[in-house]
């Protein structure tokens, strides 16, 4: 795991990450991935902040949330500092 791929958690700000395989044997066998979409999904679902638990796939998306708005801090700092952004419904297809 590339341990430069996030210095700071985009959702809550924290700088201390985990990496875990998700992916088990028997899955691989039945689903026939290749080594690098392996290590896509792994990556993908199994990178995660250790404060806020969220994984890359919903750090990626509280940075685009924060971008969006123009932050240059975490989701959870826009959260406490902008309350028109309480104002705003989010859809969540995997919570
Ligand atoms: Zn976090």
């Amino acid at each position: 795991m590339p341990s430069s791929l996030l210095e700071v958690c985009p959702a809550c700000g924290r700088r201390q990450f985990t990496a875990e395989t998700i992916l088990w044997p028997e899955l691989l066998d039945d689903w026939k991935l290749s080594p690098g979409e392996v290590d896509y999904i792994n990556l993908q679902q199994g990178f995660s902040c250790v404060s806020c638990k969220n994984n890359l796939r919903s750090m990626t998306l509280a940075a685009a949330v924060t971008r969006a708005f123009g932050f240059d801090g975490s989701l959870e700092h826009l959260c406490a500092r902008n309350s028109a952004i309480r104002q705003l419904t989010v859809i969540e297809m995997n919570p």
